[in-house]
């Protein structure tokens, strides 16, 4: 399959300028777009024939459902059997923005979009482009994050290329995104609102709107043998770039200091070592290829090129990758959730 290019300046460009691309996805296509958060690979979200095919462009496992995206509030009452009363300031405050909310799906949603579960997830993007696209296509728009299965999510229209080019119909190339890590997703279907998985709107925003907020433990730590976390994608490897990957907790000299030794004997045997460090301790560090991952000082500028970097270190061949750590508070807990699992959950204490 030819995959048409368009680039679009998310600032100028007009609403015809997705007609297309809303047509592809109108007839069954699929189309990867910008958001706030990251790429996504959209399909027609009521056509269990176009959401097949997001899984097989992916290598995605059947049973990971898909986040539905809608461009306004009109468009929601449709996909679910109700909204809960919790829902409704969050939506308020948040939407349109990186918050994805769970409900009991209506009979209009395919299962296969849903992964067989009787909820829908489902985000209101105030990225233009995506905006834009949703109202020109007309229907809800699934979309899960535009990478193969497994493997960091892109952030820039060059990732997206690189896995999807040849698999899809369409790639929009707004830029590079703003956010870099993927929508808070919280389940809206118990007694009370629940993280299932934290994202650029943290624990304290959401408590600010609507007092208590649970957090699901497999967001934090690694699921047990068997174990099925209510966000099914939260138990597969993630955000993973092919070389081994540990992350170091602890104060910054400590944590220099052991990421040293072991790069300096790994040097020796002939691998290549990628450190992964913020911009503060990059004086610290003397041996291996050192990437600046953002300023601990501003959590955003880290979550902005977490995945960009641990791309950047399969392009550089790294075999094995050492990374510093980040508090779990805030915006920093989605950026540990996310390099948790990157390192598959290898994270030592110095
Ligand atoms: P991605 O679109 O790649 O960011 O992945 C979507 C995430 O949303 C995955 O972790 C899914 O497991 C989760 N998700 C989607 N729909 C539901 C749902 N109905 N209930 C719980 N989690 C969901
Ligand atoms: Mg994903």
């Amino acid at each position: 399959m030819k995959t048409k290019i368009l680039r679009l300046d998310p600032q100028h460009f007009l609403p015809e300028d997705l007609a297309e691309a809303g047509e592809i996805l109108r007839v069954g296509g699929l189309v990867a777009f910008p958001t706030e958060t990251v790429y996504g690979l959209g399909a027609n979200a009521l056509d269990a024939e176009a959401a097949t095919k997001i899984y097989a462009a992916k290598g995605r496992p059947s049973d990971n459902p898909l986040i539905v995206h809608i461009a306004s509030e009109e468009e929601l009452a449709p996909l679910v059997k109700c909204v809960p009363q919790m829902a409704v300031p969050l939506m308020k405050t948040f939407w349109p923005g990186p918050m994805t909310l769970i409900f009991p799906k209506s009979d209009l949603v395919p299962s296969r979009t849903t992964g067989g579960l009787d909820t829908v997830a489902v985000r209101m993007p105030s990225d233009p482009i995506a905006a834009e696209m949703i109202r020109q296509a007309r229907v809800p728009i699934a979309a899960p994050s535009a990478n193969v299965s497994g493997r960091p999510s892109p952030t820039k229209a060059e990732h997206v290329v690189e896995d999807m080019n040849g698999r899809i119909d369409m790639i929009i190339d707004g830029g590079q995104v703003g956010i870099g890590l993927e929508s808070t997703i919280i389940d809206c279907t118990g007694a009370e609102p629940v993280i299932l998985r934290p994202g650029f709107i943290s624990q304290e925003m959401l408590k600010d709107v609507c007092g208590h907020v649970g957090i699901d433990r497999a967001s934090v730590e690694k699921p047990k043998e068997g174990e099925r976390p209510k966000a099914p994608g939260m138990k597969y490897r993630h955000y993973a770039p092919k070389a081994e990957m540990t992350a170091f907790h602890g104060k910054p000299e400590a944590v220099a200091e052991r990421i040293n030794a072991l790069a300096k004997a790994d040097e020796a045997v002939g691998k290549k070592v990628v450190v992964l460090a913020t911009e503060e301790a990059l004086p610290l560090y003397s041996f291996g290829e050192v990437i600046c991952v953002g300023r601990r000082a501003d959590e955003t500028s880290v979550a902005h090129n977490l995945y960009d970097s641990l791309r950047r270190c399969d392009e550089m061949g790294a075999d094995v990758i050492y990374s510093e750590c980040f508090e779990e508070t805030g915006l920093s807990r989605a950026i540990m959730n996310r390099l948790r699992k990157a390192a598959g959950y290898r994270i030592l204490e110095v």
